[in-house]
């Protein structure tokens, strides 16, 4: 009910402003500040996301807020206790962890994420799902994000909150994360009720080129137009970002940013021999297969010019081929 609802967001806030002032203002604290510090954290970005520090004690959290009056077992089922098995007692959920505040878009503080310092497993470790934490519709940042989303009338998607925090600092405010997890059906119709423009910056890993490719196919479902900005293998926005300043960031990633058919085009030739005839049939193949998906008269045209031109190819002899996809689709 909404009485317990607004009671555990009130459990989170307090606990946030503590963990917060614990990072800042304390030697105890002081271990979690300097790793923020060697991560190029500024005291600015600290202040704006909220960051706290969980100290490294089993009961901090449930003492410091059963004295306020919230009761152990609401505390639990916020996700800030976890029970003893079937003891009626509790311990704190997060420890010495770097602790990132998680807001819903209306600005309701509902959850958190705590990193390790440095090495450790998990590396991140989230609140569970509550009565008011659904990971599935939270989008890091977008409460602070939505007036420059609006303003600018698109949207950055990253991968991790270190990459918003990074972005943020570089001056690209309109910034997002989904929570470690892919894009749902939910995230992706929430971006879309505020903007149609979505550039996604994942990690330049494998797993990361992937998770674009799926994560730009349901934002199109849902009427977005995509943009993907690489990155180079094994660097991720935040380790750009500080390996190469902010300027570069967004001049040679973001200013770099290729269309979803482009980087297609990119992906599927990727480690391939275009010089061998079978592979290149191939190749031309799955580009017109992407070619009659797109509704574009014009786009296609362009497209079909592009291939026709690199390969010498009759733009008669593509259009007839093309015709058998479309075929197929309908
Ligand atoms: P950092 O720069 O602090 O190492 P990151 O954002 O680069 O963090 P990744 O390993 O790229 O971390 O993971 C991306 C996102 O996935 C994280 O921001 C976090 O939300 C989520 N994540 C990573 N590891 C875990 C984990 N063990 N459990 C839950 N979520 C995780
Ligand atoms: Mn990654
Ligand atoms: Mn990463
Ligand atoms: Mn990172």
């Amino acid at each position: 009910n909404s009485s317990e609802k607004s009671q555990m967001t009130n459990a989170h806030m307090l606990l946030q402003k503590f963990y917060h002032h614990l990072l800042l203002n304390t030697k105890e604290g002081q271990h979690a500040y300097d790793y923020l510090t060697s991560r190029d954290f500024t005291d600015d970005t600290i202040k704006k996301f909220g960051i706290g520090y969980s100290l490294n004690s089993w009961d901090f959290a449930l003492k410091f807020l059963t004295k306020r009056g919230f009761k152990e077992s609401l505390l639990e089922k916020a996700g800030l206790l976890i029970e003893k098995e079937e003891k009626f007692e509790y311990f704190d959920r997060f420890r010495d962890r770097i602790m990132f505040p998680i807001y819903d878009h209306k600005g309701n503080l509902i959850a958190f994420s705590g990193r390790v310092l440095g090495k450790g497993e998990p590396k991140y470790l989230n609140s569970p799902e509550t009565i008011i934490f659904n990971k599935s519709q939270v989008l890091y940042n977008f409460h602070q994000a939505r007036s420059h989303i609006r303003k600018e009338q698109k949207v950055i998607l990253f991968e991790g909150f270190a990459d918003v925090i990074a972005a943020d600092r570089a001056g690209v405010f309109h910034s997002i994360a989904t929570m470690g997890t892919s894009l749902t059906d939910d995230q992706a119709r929430i971006i879309r009720r505020n903007v149609e423009n979505v550039t996604i910056c994942y990690d330049g890993d494998n797993a990361g080129v992937e998770a674009a490719f799926r994560a730009a196919n349901l934002l199109t479902k849902h009427g977005c137009t995509i943009r993907i900005a690489t990155l180079p293998d094994g660097l991720d926005p935040d380790d750009y970002i500080r390996k190469k300043g902010p300027e570069s960031f967004k001049d040679d990633v973001l200013g770099a940013s290729l269309t979803f058919m482009a980087f297609k085009l990119k992906y599927f030739r990727k480690g391939k021999d275009l010089n061998d005839e079978g592979v290149k049939m191939n190749y031309i193949d799955s580009v017109l297969q992407e070619i009659s998906y797109l509704h574009n008269a014009v786009e296609r045209d362009h497209y079909l010019r592009q291939l026709s031109s690199e390969f010498s190819l009759s733009l008669e002899a593509l259009k007839e081929q093309l015709q058998k996809f479309s075929k197929k689709n309908s």
